[in-house]
């Protein structure tokens, strides 16, 4: 934002400076419609920003591109509808809903938070649930197979030939951690750059956690999710990864979202745990900690791993000042005008509250004034032990 608006002030004082200058009505023909045009340019934008926000719109282009280069070389020879079935399958396939079915159990005996079983938030990500099984499903697949076409056709270098030596399940395990990094460096954008944090936010806006809040996302995130298919693609001469193994992955995702009391013991300080992931969820304090799909590895190399303490296990999780419409605002839950709603504030402009991303530098003080001192301690030699 500051980068457009300086932008702007340069050209607008350029237009302004040149049709100053110029006195003869000769050279002013010419020079003065540029002023103009500045002026006109500035006020569009102007008007423009007061109704949406404009950068959103990039996401939107990003993947109407690539989904158009991907129709139109037919996904690279890939059959649609068996990449669909078997995206489904990863989303809402039987082990899948199975898996979800026995975590929902699980929270129920062991949760972080008491609450009722049919809590707004639940519901509302039941929804979630729906969408992704019927719009995200097809969405991701044409998402999918057009970057893989476009990084295929334009890098055709990064495909690496078959090496024979190589046993399939060492790069089958390359591939899932390499994946699992990409995600990482995906989901670090998303809490940095303020267009993609626009669209990440709603997943962060949840105040009743649940196995079902994996899939509280909004359609158009999965655009820079798209990096993780890159150790796929390099790998793809030497082995895929199985369906099975994306299952396991997904429901390791959604396990970490359940209101379960859980932290893996040792096995927490490599596997991301609940207590672990409900840290990245917490109300007061930041959220660009604790990034990790599955490892948390990656936190701990780049110094984001802030690991569970008794005071962490139940902390709130939402978004401070709720800057997006949330079904626990309102004295009725409105489930679908809040869904609506949540689904276009992307496209919203600004508002005073969407101002704040809850990021490390940002928040470190919000969480001073919030926690005790020495609760902010105890997470903070938590995170450098
Ligand atoms: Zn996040
Ligand atoms: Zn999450």
């Amino acid at each position: 934002m500051v980068a457009e608006s300086g932008s702007s002030v340069d050209v607008t004082q350029k237009g302004v400076a040149v049709s100053s200058f110029v006195e003869s009505p000769a050279r002013g023909f010419a020079l003065v419609p540029v002023a103009r045009t500045t002026r006109e340019v500035r006020a569009v934008r102007r008007a423009l920003s007061s109704r949406v926000y404009v950068p959103a719109f990039s996401i939107v282009a990003v993947a109407a591109i690539l989904i158009a280069i991907g129709w139109s070389s037919r996904w690279g020879g890939a059959s649609f509808t068996a990449s669909m079935t078997s995206l489904r399958v990863v989303v809402v396939g039987p082990l899948t809903l199975g898996v979800l079915g026995v975590l929902l159990v699980v929270e129920r005996l062991r949760p972080a938070q008491r609450r009722p079983f049919f809590a707004r938030g639940y519901r509302q990500d039941l929804l979630y649930t729906m969408l992704n099984a019927t719009l995200v499903v097809p969405l991701g697949t044409a998402l999918a197979l057009s970057f893989a076409e476009v990084a295929r056709r334009s890098l055709p270098w990064i495909v690496v030939p078959r090496i024979g030596v190589v046993p399939r399940w060492f790069v089958i395990a390359v591939i899932f951690v390499a994946m699992d990094g990409c995600n990482w460096l995906a989901h670090f954008a998303n809490h940095r750059v303020r267009v993609l944090w626009r669209f990440h936010e709603l997943h962060h806006s949840q105040e009743d956690m649940s196995v079902l809040t994996v899939f509280r996302t909004h359609p158009l995130i999965h655009v820079s999710y798209m990096l993780a298919l890159i150790p796929g693609i390099v790998l793809l001469a030497n082995g895929a990864v199985p369906t099975t193994m994306l299952v396991v992955y997904a429901g390791v995702v959604a396990f970490e979202h359940s209101n379960t009391n859980l932290g893996f013991g040792l096995l927490g300080r490599i596997f991301v745990s609940p207590n672990y992931h409900r840290i990245h969820h917490q109300l007061n304090g930041p959220q660009d900690v604790n990034l990790g799909f599955a490892l948390t590895i990656w936190d701990q190399l780049f110094h984001r791993a802030v690991f569970p303490t008794e005071e962490t296990i139940r902390t709130d999780t939402g978004l401070p000042g709720r800057p997006l419409a949330v079904e626990q605002a309102s004295a009725r839950p409105r489930h679908f005008s809040v869904l609506v709603t949540q689904l276009i504030a992307p496209f919203r402009p600004m508002s005073e509250a969407s101002h704040h991303m809850p990021v490390s530098d940002g928040t470190r003080h919000l969480a001073r004034e919030t926690l005790s001192n020495d609760r902010v301690a105890g997470a903070e030699q938590a995170a450098h032990s």
